[in-house]
């Protein structure tokens, strides 16, 4: 009998060298097995008949061999056969492929699966089909003697490939674990499981959403009703499919409620809210708060004055104005005797919020200092001693403010902006125990269970402009509650974009020098991508003097990007921002946060060979003023179709939710955020794009189970579901830890 825990080296037909092969594929155990799920089905139960093909159709077709033969055209060799059913007939050719010569004979049944098309004599075909040879079981592995027992095996492997539904698997190890191999496999494994368990999930809650067992899914999924909808299959909608993606987000959605609830639980402090500090935070304020401004900073505050630790987590398109929101928190800190740390992911951002809390919040009677790497030693230190004995109160910096272990005196508030920049590495770095229990920035972001309690946990409160879909941040930061500033300020104007090809570039320039003459600024923007940073660096360079000395001599051409050093940067941005630098060359330095309403022009090169995210980012350090701003996508003559699309996108759209969404479809979530960034999950079987209504079921019900045994849940259910989330954490996102 198979466990679900089995190795799949007990299923018959694997040995220890194609155990080996699977592993490699993530395939460990039986139950990793019974989740490698057909990518499609093919309906041989109703196969279409040759008559009724029609071209443009997907369609799978069970025919006979006729003839087959090799020839040779200039370029390639084609295999060409021809199938029948009566005096139907249908072509099928291979390109190159000279490998399937000796692989039919007629009469032989094929089921074939492709494109129909019409070919040049007015008869069908289709080009490079899928086919399986009905009934004709070679195994791969082990070969060896006929015996009887293998005769049956292969009458009974037969019977699934024909007169049903069959599901179709990717083949792997380089294609000798075939479709047929998997069904096979898989089906011995499903008639050898064990009797089935308890079933994890609650009956209430899968009363809630009509479930079927896991037993059942399991079994349909791969071998489906007769009458199963073949839309529903396809689409990964049968009540099988919905069952075990249920199942994987429902367990997840479980460990970050039940992390959630912990953080909570800890002690926090309760920040007073009266009418002094209401009337210190109204004061700062230079302009009026728009709705959503107002909105989220109520969820903040509420946060901040309950006793328990915040952690939230606010998103807001680029330009949607988090700043003021994050120094008006700030205000509620300080005002009750508290620090602030402030935590930007590059040098020039951290140095623009400086800049601008000096303006906005030093005005007040608030200190503020600025801690970045690039300082003296012996500035450093002048500042973290100023930070350690509470005179800073708000102290901002980049993460040297947790490399360096900067000790506070009484940290009551961390706020960490553009999260999405900070790296996987920084990430762990933030989770990384601290050994001493002091109160430092890195501590307030230690998972709880990490922490020692004898001080009240500091609220946290992180930043993101990368307009994560709403359902994808509940899986990412399920353990945070979420804030959205879903609304611009007055008076912007949407920003006009154009793909530009390479040759126009002179229309361009002439555009670039008629806003500056009408007392605009510019950025002509070169996107690094880490790899190329060196090369792109000269281009940015090489770029600057044509400007500077062909194109524009009259005009002030500043340079700006990251191997300046930290006072050149501060100089070039603050000559930017005065107005007196008209056009600015950049690397992706600019990338985040910086801020200079006057800019209207953005002319971004090469701009169909970088991400969707990053070019959004990038048009966001314009259109922040009243008047119209241009963003001008430059494209060489090649690009690809996906390069493409995403200039496309650009071109249609504004609104940094749709982008990441259409960003997270052309990608796919891994991609989306950067090299496997920690936290998220790998799923067996959800797609959270595809499974977003089933992701926020999951969540809902997640925080129903934990939320405590009633009439509907007992508490045995509620302990077996944590068990088995506990067993699932443990297994697969080893990283996050819950207690
Ligand atoms: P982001 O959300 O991208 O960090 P910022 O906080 O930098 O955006 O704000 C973008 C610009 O909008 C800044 O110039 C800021 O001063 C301005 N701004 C923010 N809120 C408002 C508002 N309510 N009314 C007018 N201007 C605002
Ligand atoms: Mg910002």
């Amino acid at each position: 009998m198979l466990e679900p825990s089995t190795p799949v080296q007990f299923v018959k037909g694997i040995g220890p060298r194609l155990a080996e092969v699977l592993a490699a594929k993530g395939l460990r155990t039986v139950d990793d097995l019974l989740h490698y799920l057909p990518f499609r089905y093919e309906d041989r139960l109703n196969p279409r008949s040759v008559a009724e093909l029609r071209a443009g159709e997907m369609a799978t077709v069970i025919a006979e061999v006729r003839n087959s033969g090799l020839f040779r055209t200039r370029r390639m060799p084609i295999f060409q056969l021809t199938v029948g059913q009566g005096r139907n007939r249908l072509k099928c050719l291979w390109f190159n492929a000279v490998y399937l010569q000796d692989r039919f004979q007629p009469g032989q049944m094929l089921a074939l699966y492709g494109k129909v098309e019409e070919d040049r004599d007015g008869g069908l075909q289709i080009v490079q089909p899928q086919f399986e040879i009905l009934g004709d079981i070679n195994t791969n592995d082990e070969g060896g003697v006929e015996t009887a027992e293998k005769e049956a095996e292969k009458k009974a492997a037969a019977s699934l490939e024909i007169g049903r539904i069959v599901p179709i698997y990717e083949s792997t190890g380089q294609g000798k674990l075939t479709p047929r191999w998997f069904r096979r496999i898989i089906r011995w494994a499903l008639e050898n499981l064990g009797p089935d368990l308890p079933d994890p999930i609650p009956a209430a809650v899968r009363g809630h959403l009509s479930l079927v067992s896991a037993r059942e899914a399991l079994w349909k999924v791969h071998w489906p009703d007769a009458g199963e909808s073949f839309n529903d299959l396809q689409s990964s909608r049968t009540a099988a499919h919905i069952r075990l993606i249920f199942d994987e987000l429902f367990f997840i959605e479980l460990g970050l409620e039940l992390k959630r609830r912990e953080q909570k639980a800890q002690t926090g402090i309760a920040f007073q809210l009266n009418d002094g500090v209401r009337s210190a935070i109204k004061k700062i304020l230079p302009f009026h708060p728009t709705t959503a401004q107002k909105r989220v900073l109520k969820e903040i505050a509420t946060d901040m004055q309950a006793p328990n630790p915040m952690r939230r987590l606010l998103q807001g398109d680029v330009g949607s104005g988090k700043t003021i929101v994050a120094f008006q928190a700030a205000i509620i800190a300080i005002e009750n005797g508290y620090q602030v740390a402030l935590m930007a992911p590059t040098e020039i951002l951290a140095q623009q919020h400086y800049f601008s809390a000096r303006q906005i919040l030093e005005r007040a009677g608030y200190r503020t200092v600025l801690l970045t790497g690039s300082l003296e030693q012996d500035r450093k230190r002048d500042i973290r001693s100023h930070i350690a004995q509470g005179h800073a109160q708000l102290i901002i910096g980049t993460h040297a403010l947790i490399q360096d272990r900067v000790e506070f005196e009484n940290l009551g508030l961390v706020v960490v902006d553009e999260q999405h920049r900070f790296g996987v590495m920084q990430r762990l770095k933030l989770m990384k125990k601290s050994e001493d229990g002091r109160v430092s920035v890195e501590r307030a972001l230690l998972p709880a269970s990490e922490r020692s309690s004898a001080d009240p946990e500091p609220d946290v409160l992180v930043m993101t402009a990368t307009p994560i879909p709403r359902t994808l941040a509940l899986t990412l930061y399920g353990d945070l509650d979420l804030s959205v500033l879903d609304e611009l300020p007055p008076g912007r104007t949407p920003v006009v974009t154009r793909a530009v090809p390479d040759e126009r570039a002179p229309e361009v320039w002439d555009f670039v020098g008629k806003q500056v003459a009408a007392g605009h600024q510019a950025y002509v923007v070169y996107p690094v991508i880490e790899e190329n940073e060196e090369r792109e660096l000269k281009a940015a360079q090489q770029m600057h003097r044509q400007l500077r000395e062909k194109i524009f001599p009259k005009l002030h051409v500043g340079l700006l990007h990251g191997r300046l050093d930290a006072d050149e940067k501060e100089h070039v941005m603050r000559e930017f921002q005065q107005g007196k630098i008209e056009i600015l060359v950049a690397t992706t330095v600019i990338e985040v946060g910086v801020d200079v309403p006057n800019a209207t022009v953005m002319v971004i090169e090469h701009a169909d060979r970088f991400g969707l995210a990053q070019l959004h980012q990038l048009r966001g350090r314009i259109g922040r003023g009243a008047a119209k701003s241009y963003c001008v996508l430059m494209r060489g003559a090649k690009v690809s179709e996906e390069g493409e699309r995403r200039l496309d996108a650009m071109v249609r759209s504004n609104d940094g939710f749709q982008i990441a969404e259409l960003d997270l479809e052309l990608r796919g979530p891994g991609e989306f955020f950067g090299t496997k960034q920690a936290g998220i999950p790998n799923f067996r079987v959800a797609n959270i794009i595809r499974d977003r209504e089933l992701l926020e079921a999951a969540k809902r019900e997640a925080a129903f189970v934990i939320s405590g045994p009633n009439s509907e849940i007992s508490k045995d259910e509620i302990e077996r579901a944590l068990r088995e989330m506990r067993s699932r954490w443990a297994m697969s996102y080893g990283l996050v830890e819950v207690g």
